[in-house]
């Protein structure tokens, strides 16, 4: 077992603070790597202030983990200590269902995830995430990262990357296509990125006017406020498909009458109260489709990293100390992040 230093959530009301555990014994599959960067998710918020009901503490959050490995075991054939490496939200699945077996381990029924899960490796402990020092992942779970891209820039493509990647590729996103991206947030601005990346003609919706000139940046040809309703009805029935990044309920007809018929709106917020219900007479009168997404399998993760060392893509950021952690979360609830906090681990030695 080895000591790591972290930050964790103790109960859903009281700032995060110091908090040390016990780190698994390196494993034959296993392999640990000391924890460079940590992107904040407005994940981590939600769970750490359990609002989706489903928290255990102690908590230590973080699912965009980048490092350098230190060590690795008998059978680990991928990486070697000194490589960089990854680790997103999952750390195991059953690895026989067919999900698994079609590379879509998030939907698995016995998918692991990085932090707030069963640790089926430590059993009666949850798992820890990346808001610490160091972690033991199996080699499956673990990616590989390029030297080409900035690495604290690169850690929130493990999830605000990859939750965007995936559905903009699953509903085939490209040259000739009108897509709409919602919320400029940490996911929506990877959104933004990727379906630019793809070729689509990008709308960014926002509700903070001051983010218009940076929606344009960082590569939306138009940007919509979505508050003023004369600018939404030029849009309507003109897209082919909308990703919705908001992370908190709001009404969802606004959007899906911007829909073509047989367009889709993919929703990947996940808030803590349901959204109003949406009309069903804008789904029916034009055979629209409502859908969800949830991050990425392993194998479509590496083929977005890839996809972004060869583009020259990474997360637009504000590297935080952990010791500012409580602020970027109130930061995050005020829509105020430009455009992911990425925590410099280094700052954890000087907590402990
Ligand atoms: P974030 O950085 O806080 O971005 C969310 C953005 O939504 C905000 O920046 C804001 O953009 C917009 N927004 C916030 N409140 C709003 C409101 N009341 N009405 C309209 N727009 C609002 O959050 P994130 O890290 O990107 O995560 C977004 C959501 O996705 C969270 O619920 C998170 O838990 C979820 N998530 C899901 C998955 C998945 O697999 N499906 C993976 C990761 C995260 P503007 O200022 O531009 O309006
Ligand atoms: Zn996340």
């Amino acid at each position: 077992m080895t000591k790591a230093i972290s930050y964790a959530a103790h109960d859903p009301k009281s700032p995060l603070s110091p908090f040390t555990f016990e780190r698994r014994e390196v494993g034959a599959n296993d392999v640990q790597i000391e924890i460079l960067y940590c992107g904040v998710c407005h994940s981590d918020l939600h769970q750490a202030r359990d609002e989706w009901g489903n928290s255990t503490f102690p908590m230590v959050p973080g699912h965009e983990i980048v490092g350098r490995v230190t060590q690795v075991g008998s059978h680990v054939k991928k990486f070697k200590a000194g490589d960089l490496a990854g680790v997103g939200c999952l750390v195991d699945s059953c690895g026989t269902c067919p999900d698994c077996a079609e590379g879509l381990e998030q939907f698995c029924n016995q998918s692991v995830f990085t932090y707030n899960s069963p640790d089926k490796q430590s059993p009666g402990q949850s798992t820890y995430g990346g808001y610490s020092n160091l972690i033991v992942v199996d080699e499956r779970f673990t990616l590989k990262i390029s030297d080409k891209l900035n690495l604290a820039a690169t850690a929130p493509l493990l999830c605000a990357g990859i939750t965007t990647y995936s559905p903009l590729r699953h509903w085939n996103v490209g040259p000739g296509q009108k897509v709409g991206i919602v919320g400029l947030g940490g996911l929506g601005h990877m959104g933004v990125k990727f379906a630019k990346a793809f070729g689509a003609h990008t709308v960014l919706f926002t509700t903070s006017p001051s983010k218009v000139e940076d929606a344009k940046r960082l590569g939306a040809d138009e940007v919509v406020i979505s508050k003023d309703a004369a600018q939404m009805q030029q849009h309507a029935l003109s897209f082919d498909f909308i990703l919705n990044t908001v992370a908190a309920p709001h009404d969802l007809d606004q959007f899906m009458g911007l829909l073509k018929r047989d367009g889709s709106m993919c929703l990947v917020g996940v808030p803590d109260s349901p959204h109003p219900s949406p009309s069903v007479a804008n789904l029916i009168f034009k055979r629209r489709k409502l859908a969800g997404s949830l991050i990425g399998g392993i194998k479509e993760t590496q083929e977005m990293l890839d996809f972004c060392a060869e583009h020259n893509i990474t997360s637009d950021i504000e590297l935080i100390p952990i010791q500012e952690i409580n602020t970027a979360f109130e930061r995050i609830l005020k829509s105020d992040v430009k455009y992911r906090f990425v925590i410099d681990i280094a700052s954890l030695k000087q907590a402990a």
